[in-house]
């Protein structure tokens, strides 16, 4: 199965089993916006919880607010979001479709180093076990003509982008003969800049209505904050604030699915920190963070770290978290040392004094913050693209799984009556009633043994517990291993102690502190 075909096959998983449904979809939907169903919201719910109690539990230091979407419009001028949350776009005039220029190079130099890569792999197979990799890199004329290539342009890209040289950037992709996935064509319209925040009017408009945005980003709502929250809760440098919520952004180029929304959850973080430990403190969480997602399990080598090319017009320093999606890596997350920018310009705007008084160093002044930002719907999609699973079984059998992490999977347990009568469903009711205080626990008792074991590898449920005749007398049920798919008699009476242990978010947390 290619990767494009895993990856239609988990679009389509996902609304068969309830995870995600495209929004309004009887009126044929609405580009790049989604619902969640019955267990995607189960899913995303724990991975909101995992994230959050692994900031807000798991440090003394770091405190949670839930700040409105709509702000101030100010708020956008002193962010710098209304002069320059831009993305350069050009349209293909065959195809009539939109593109980001900025992507269509950076794919074009993803492509050149798989070039490389494929050349690398040949040689080795030519060369078999005397095979010098650094050498071969350093001495081949083919690797280099595409080393500079690649180079070149690299170049010219991080300058045009420096300079909002929006011309440049038109001229790198007719220079790389980049063509129109569409099309095929070479058929380009000029680069131009386009704004992503969505604007509404708030009042009505007879009284003069204002023109305000639905947030492009978490963070504003905690800065604007810092001073309340470092007052009222008496916070010390460094601390952090962290929270949950939607954001908006009108991409122009919406596309896989959940990866790029137009209505999408972020989950940040801001720790303010003494001017000059940032570069400190953003390797500390660059750390934590990637300790966070392998935590997880899914392999290290599904993750890497990518810096950026153009720092944004706040950072001094940036790296994504990217994962390796069915389309490729790509980022999940995004950690970034802000300077003061942020704080110092809301200072400017509101005209208040937005400062810390360090009693260690006897002064006030603005604090430094290092931001950690992660998309919960590309999480949900990373865990997705993960867990998703087909499998042969002994017998010519057939079976998809979603191997969810147990303390991420919507649903822990499912109690199941072997057969629908002589007291078992009435015995499955009463282990759900037990259960149920402390997990998301499903009853089914329709179709085969067989048939309903299939239905909750489907959704990702980590344990069947079976009731049959033999319960009745002596109290066991069967449990069945969603992995292994192994199956053993336990005793009723410890059922919650083997379910608590499996579903803990503990052994994570403690990976994440190693
Ligand atoms: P990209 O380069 O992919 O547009 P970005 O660098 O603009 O992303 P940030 O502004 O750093 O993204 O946002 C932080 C995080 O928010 C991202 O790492 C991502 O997980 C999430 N995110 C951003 N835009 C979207 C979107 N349109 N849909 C879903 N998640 C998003």
């Amino acid at each position: 199965m290619t990767q494009e075909e895993l990856f239609k096959k988990l679009i389509a998983h996902c609304k068969e089993y309830g995870f995600i449904f495209p929004s309004s979809e009887i009126y044929d939907g609405l580009g790049a916006v989604y619902d969640y169903g019955q267990n995607g919201v189960e899913l995303k719910n724990n991975i909101k919880r995992y994230w959050w109690d692994s900031m807000v539990k798991l440090h003394e230091n770091i405190v949670g607010i839930d700040a409105a979407i709509f702000m101030h419009p100010k708020t956008w001028e002193a962010s710098g979001h209304v002069a320059a949350f831009n993305d350069p776009l050009i349209d293909n005039k065959d195809s009539k479709k939109r593109y980001r220029a900025d992507v269509l190079i950076e794919e074009w130099m993803a492509k050149q180093d798989e070039k490389i890569q494929k050349e690398v792999e040949k040689a080795r197979k030519r060369f078999g076990e005397a095979f010098d990799e650094q050498q071969y890199l350093a001495t081949s004329p083919r690797v280099a003509d595409i080393v500079a290539k690649r180079d070149g342009v690299h170049k010219r890209f991080v300058e045009a982008l420096d300079k909002n040289d929006l011309v440049e950037l038109r001229q790198i992709i007719l220079d790389c003969e980049i063509v129109c996935p569409i099309s095929g064509t070479r058929n380009w319209t000029d680069v131009r800049q386009f704004n992503l925040m969505f604007s509404t009017q708030m009042g009505s408009t007879a009284d003069g209505a204002s023109t305000i945005y639905l947030r492009p980003e978490t963070a504003q709502g905690i800065f604007v904050n810092f001073l309340n929250v470092q007052k009222t809760g008496r916070m010390k440098l460094p601390f952090g604030i962290a929270q949950i919520g939607k954001a908006f952004r009108n991409e122009i180029v919406a596309r896989q699915f959940i990866f790029r929304m137009r209505e999408f959850e972020q989950m940040e973080m801001q720790f303010f920190v003494q001017p000059g430990t940032e570069m400190q403190w953003w390797n500390e969480w660059k750390n934590t963070r990637m300790a966070w997602h392998r935590a997880l399990g899914f392999g290290d080598e599904k993750y890497r770290f990518h810096d950026h090319d153009k720092l944004a017009h706040y950072a001094n320093a940036a790296t994504d978290i990217e994962f390796n999606f069915p389309f490729g890596f790509k980022e999940v997350e995004g950690i970034h040392s802000r300077t003061d920018f942020d704080l110092g310009r809301h200072q400017e705007y509101s005209g208040k004094k937005i400062q810390y008084f360090d009693p260690e160093r006897g002064e006030n002044y603005v604090p430094y913050v290092v931001e950690t930002s992660i998309g919960v719907d590309r999480m949900f999609l990373q865990i997705m693209s993960a867990a998703y699973c087909e499998e042969k079984l002994e017998g010519g059998d057939e079976r998809v799984v979603l191997r969810i992490p147990a303390c991420l999977a919507p649903t822990k347990v499912a109690v199941m009556p072997l057969v629908k009568k002589d007291g078992l469903p009435e015995l499955a009711r009463q282990i759900i009633d037990d259960l149920k205080f402390d997990y998301n626990v499903s009853y089914d008792e329709k179709d085969s043994i067989g048939k309903r074991y299939r239905r909750q590898d489907a959704v990702g449920t980590p344990f069947c517990v079976t009731v049959d005749h033999q319960s009745l007398e002596d109290g066991t049920v069967t449990i069945r291993h969603r992995d292994s798919m192994q199956q053993e008699r336990v005793a009723i009476a410890d059922l919650r102690r083997m379910v608590d242990e499996a579903v803990s978010f503990r052994p994570l947390y403690k990976k994440i502190k190693e």
